[in-house]
């Protein structure tokens, strides 16, 4: 059987549009970390809210003679306190960080510029410059302003921007479901014995993993299955209940590579089957009756580990509702010569190495996809463009940090 290939670029902009979002719900701010913002957060006052001192110091009226005579001190202002005083000319209050400025007060003098008398006076030896040492109300951001776009994956920098407008109830989208299969007459699973031609279903614990590190918490497992139509037909059955069903083996041409014919029988409508990328080539991808979404990945464990961040992941946090949800690659050059002989476009593995002051790509030495094991060194993929069979060392290459740590490059 031959399969026509298209490009990585064209299978993953051929499904992107059936990644659909679930509907929205609300979350509290301890458990936002992690989920993507379902409404934009607005400024619910001025930030800063009022003029707030920036240092410690004495507020005055700023009059360019500051320092010809001494002041007196009418009063001090701490931080959460309003000075309510008169303030007579050549007053000043004492006034610390995060305090309110009072009217009329326009300057503060910081603490360091300033000598002490007797007697509540105070002198100034250095010539202020009118309004230093304030931060304006509202010069950071003006009520209503728009402080993070809905669609923001949440970190925990956005925690302090939700806490500070009070936002405790987020609203967040629901993730979508997944179920994990894989498939497989020679699998066993970690805790079973390993003997003979037997080897251990990795890409099922690996995906798994991976969903958890990136936020998906309604996962369905549904084990290992047969290389046997009605088996393999009976758990895809139960797979399709979910938003993705990923599929792991039994995708390609061989004999025993029947997941395609089965999905079909089950309804699901075929979008690709062939990809002209390295590794992987064979991956299928489908919509569900339901709706839903089926990615089928060719068992080598390191295509898993790719395609789960290259083809899956944006799939996956596009219907998560992320407004950025392509990997980001940072340009960085080769340290020795890369060679693609796929005629596709390759996804070679690799980890950064740091020298005088420059970060270059080493390209990890693999045995083929099935070198999990040297997979698990890589930091990151770096990008062979297709048509390209050899780049040589100092070449500018798009690198994706995408190893260990999925969500690096967050939208
Ligand atoms: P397949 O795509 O089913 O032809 O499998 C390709 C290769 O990946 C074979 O060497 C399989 O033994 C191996 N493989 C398949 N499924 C898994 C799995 N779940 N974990 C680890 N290796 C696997
Ligand atoms: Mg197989």
């Amino acid at each position: 059987m031959r399969i026509m290939a298209i490009t990585f670029e064209e299978a993953l902009a051929s499904v992107l549009p059936l990644a659909r979002t679930r509907e929205m719900c609300e979350v509290s701010l301890p458990d936002a970390v992690g989920e993507v913002l379902a409404r934009d957060v607005i400024a619910d006052r001025n930030i800063p809210p009022f003029p707030r001192a920036a240092m410690d110091g004495f507020a005055v009226v700023w009059t360019g003679r500051e320092t010809e005579r001494p002041y007196r001190v009418a009063g001090t202002v701490n931080p959460g306190t309003v000075w309510s005083g008169e303030a007579a000319e050549m007053d000043c209050v004492r006034i610390m960080t995060g305090a309110k400025v009072p009217a009329p007060f326009d300057t503060v003098i910081q603490i360091e510029n300033a000598e002490v008398g007797r007697e509540g006076t105070v002198r100034f030896p250095t010539p202020a410059r009118r309004g230093q040492n304030i931060a304006r109300e509202g010069e950071d951001v003006l009520r209503g302003a728009v402080l993070i776009p809905s669609g923001t994956y949440l970190s925990a920098h956005h925690v302090a921007t939700l806490s500070s407008v009070g936002q405790w109830e987020v609203p967040v989208y629901k993730r979508p479901t997944v179920a994990v299969l894989a498939t497989g007459d020679e699998l066993v699973e970690p805790w079973e014995r390993a003997h003979g031609p037997m080897i251990r279903n990795s890409n099922a614990h690996f995906l798994l993993a991976a969903l958890k590190h990136c936020g998906f918490r309604e996962v369905r497992y549904l084990g290992i299955v047969r290389d046997d139509r009605e088996a393999v037909m009976a758990k895809i059955r139960e797979g399709l209940a979910c938003d993705f069903l990923v599929v792991s083996g039994g995708v390609s041409v061989g004999d025993v590579d029947i997941v395609p014919d089965c999905l079909a029988a089950c309804g699901v409508r075929k979008i690709l089957h062939k990809i002209a990328v390295k590794p992987g080539k064979p991956i299928f991808a489908g919509g569900s009756p339901g709706g839903g979404i089926v990615i089928g990945l060719p068992g080598n464990p390191v295509a898993v580990m790719v395609h789960f961040s290259m083809f899956l992941r944006p799939l996956l946090l596009k219907a998560s509702g992320a407004t950025e949800y392509l990997p980001k690659p940072i340009l960085l050059p080769l340290v020795e010569e890369a060679i693609n002989k796929s005629g596709g476009k390759k996804f070679s593995i690799g980890r950064l190495e740091k020298k005088g002051g420059e970060t270059r790509v080493v390209e990890i030495p693999s045995h083929g996809s099935g070198d999990f094991v040297s997979a698990s060194r890589a930091e990151g993929v770096f990008e062979i463009p297709l048509g390209a069979s050899h780049l040589p060392a100092g070449e500018i290459v798009r690198f994706y940090p995408i190893w260990g740590n999925f969500l690096s490059h967050e939208g």
